[in-house]
């Protein structure tokens, strides 16, 4: 299927869904480092947060403990780099789960 008008798309033409333009909260908080401390007890209180609320959380692991992509968080490429370092290091320190099951 090369041609593109060929493909029957499920929604008029018009009512494409727009993708909400995400912005790295480390960016906008002008963050040059990410503390490990900070970042575990940040995930866990906003991980507190949902369950109690049911607000979406902001967090950068998954349920499972793997780290959340950046084209799923928004997060820039340096910022992104700076927070997988800081899961590692809160991984290694026992703050924050290798895998949750
Ligand atoms: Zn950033």
């Amino acid at each position: 299927m090369l041609n593109k008008e060929s493909k029957a798309p499920k929604a008029p033409a018009g009512a494409k869904r727009v993708a909400k333009k995400k912005v790295c909260p480390f960016c906008v908080s002008k963050a040059t480092e990410i503390n490990y401390i900070q970042l575990a007890k940040e995930i866990q209180e906003s991980g507190n947060r949902y369950d109690k609320s049911g607000e979406k959380r902001t967090r950068y692991i998954t349920e499972k403990g793997k780290i959340i992509p950046r084209r799923m968080s928004g997060v820039c490429l340096h910022h992104q780099h700076l927070l997988a370092v800081a899961i590692k290091r809160g991984r290694v320190m026992a703050l924050l789960p290798f895998k949750n099951d």
